[in-house]
C-alpha cells in the first residue's frame, strides 16, 4: 500500500519578516513499507516528524529527497495527486475543522459530490459510511449538536465515503474525552477489519497502539523502532529513551518482573497479565501476596 525509501523533508525556516532563515530537517531518511490491509500505529513525541510523515502520505507534502509511493503511485508526478489523494484519506486532529455542512448526510456526500459521483450512489455511499462508523441515525442532525467522538466518527465516514484503501489519521482522539477516544479507535479497527481499508494511526495513546499489526516509532525525523506491539512494548526502557510511555499493564508486568517475578515480558492487556499471575498462584500457592498489591 505504501513505500517509503530514503525519505528527507526539509521545511523552509523563516524569520519575522518571512524572509528564509535555513532549513529544518523534519524527516531525516525514512524507509518503511505498509502492506494491504494493515492496522498500523505511529509512534513518537512532539516534534519527531509524525504529522509531516503523514502528510507525505497524502500527497500534501513532497519528498526534498527520496520517494514516496501509495498504491503504485509516485506522489512526485503531478498527475497522480488527484488519484493518490481520493485513495488515502486523512482525519486530523481537529473534528471542528473538518465538518463543512449543516446535516451530517451532506456532510458526509460533500467529497463524492465533488469528484462527480453521481447522486444515486452518493446516497447509498453515505448511508454506508455512517452505518459503518455508527452514526446512521444522527443523518438528519446538525454536525454542531454531536459530541466530539461523533463529529470525528462523521468525518472519518467522509473520508469511506471517498472508497479509500487507506485512512491515516493524525491524532484523531487528542481532543476528545475517553469515550469519544473509544468510540473512534473502535471505528477505525472497525473499518479496517471488516472493510480491509488500511489504517495508519498516529497517536499518543500508548493503549491505542496495542491492537496495531505493527507499530512504528519516530524520533527526531528518524524510524527509531518498527514491530508488533508486543515487540515494541516490552522494551520499556528504550521507549522510556526516547520519551515514551508504555501501556500501564505494561509497565506493572515490568515493574513486577524487576521484582523478581518471573512473567512474559510482553504483556500489554489487563487479561494477559491476570492469566500470568494467576498461573503462577497455582503453581506456587505459597507465594501469591504481590497481587493483592497491585
Ligand atoms: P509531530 O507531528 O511528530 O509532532 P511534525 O511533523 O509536526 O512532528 O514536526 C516535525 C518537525 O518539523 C518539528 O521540528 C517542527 O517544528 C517542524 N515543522 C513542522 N511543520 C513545520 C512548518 N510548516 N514549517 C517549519 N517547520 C515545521
Ligand atoms: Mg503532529
Amino acid at each position: 500500500m505504501i513505500k517509503i525509501s530514503k525519505l528527507i523533508h526539509d521545511y523552509i525556516k523563516r524569520d519575522d519578516e518571512g524572509n528564509a532563515a535555513g532549513t529544518v530537517r523534519a524527516i531525516d531518511g525514512v524507509d518503511l513499507q505498509v502492506e494491504p490491509g494493515m492496522f498500523i500505529a505511529v509512534l513518537g513525541h512532539n516534534g519527531s516528524g509524525k504529522s509531516t510523515l503523514a502528510k507525505h502520505l497524502n500527497a500534501l507534502l513532497f519528498p526534498t529527497e527520496g520517494e514516496v509511493w501509495v498504491d503504485g503511485l509516485d506522489t512526485r508526478e503531478e498527475k497522480n495527486l488527484w488519484e493518490i489523494r481520493r485513495e488515502a484519506g486523512m482525519v486530523f486532529q481537529n473534528p471542528d475543522n473538518q465538518i463543512i455542512a449543516q446535516v451530517v448526510e451532506e456532510d458526509v456526500g460533500f467529497g463524492p459530490e465533488n469528484i462527480g459521483v453521481p447522486t444515486q450512489e452518493i446516497w447509498k455511499r453515505v448511508e454506508e459510511s455512517l452505518k459503518a462508523v455508527g452514526m446512521y441515525e444522527y443523518r438528519k442532525k446538525s454536525p454542531n449538536r454531536l459530541s466530539g467522538g461523533q463529529k470525528q466518527r462523521v468525518s472519518i465516514a467522509g473520508v469511506i465515503a471517498m472508497e479509500p484503501k487507506c485512512i491515516i489519521m493524525d491524532e484523531p482522539t487528542a481532543m476528545l474525552d475517553p469515550n469519544g477516544r473509544k468510540e473512534v479507535i473502535k471505528a477505525a479497527m472497525k473499518l479496517n477489519r471488516e472493510k480491509g481499508i488500511t489504517v495508519i494511526l498516529i497517536t499518543h495513546y500508548m493503549e491505542e497502539a496495542i491492537n496495531a499489526d505493527k507499530i512504528f516509532v519516530m524520533d527526531k525525523g528518524k524510524l527509531a523502532m518498527q514491530g508488533t506491539p508486543k515487540e515494541i512494548f516490552s522494551q520499556v526502557e528504550k521507549m522510556k529513551e526516547l520519551n515514551l510511555d508504555v501501556p500501564e499493564v505494561t509497565l506493572l508486568a515490568h515493574e513486577l518482573r524487576k521484582g523478581g517475578l518471573d512473567i512474559p515480558a510482553d504483556i500489554l492487556t489487563k487479561e494477559e497479565l491476570a492469566d500470568a499471575l494467576l498461573g503462577k498462584a497455582q503453581s506456587d500457592p505459597a507465594g501469591g501476596s504481590n497481587g493483592d498489591q497491585s
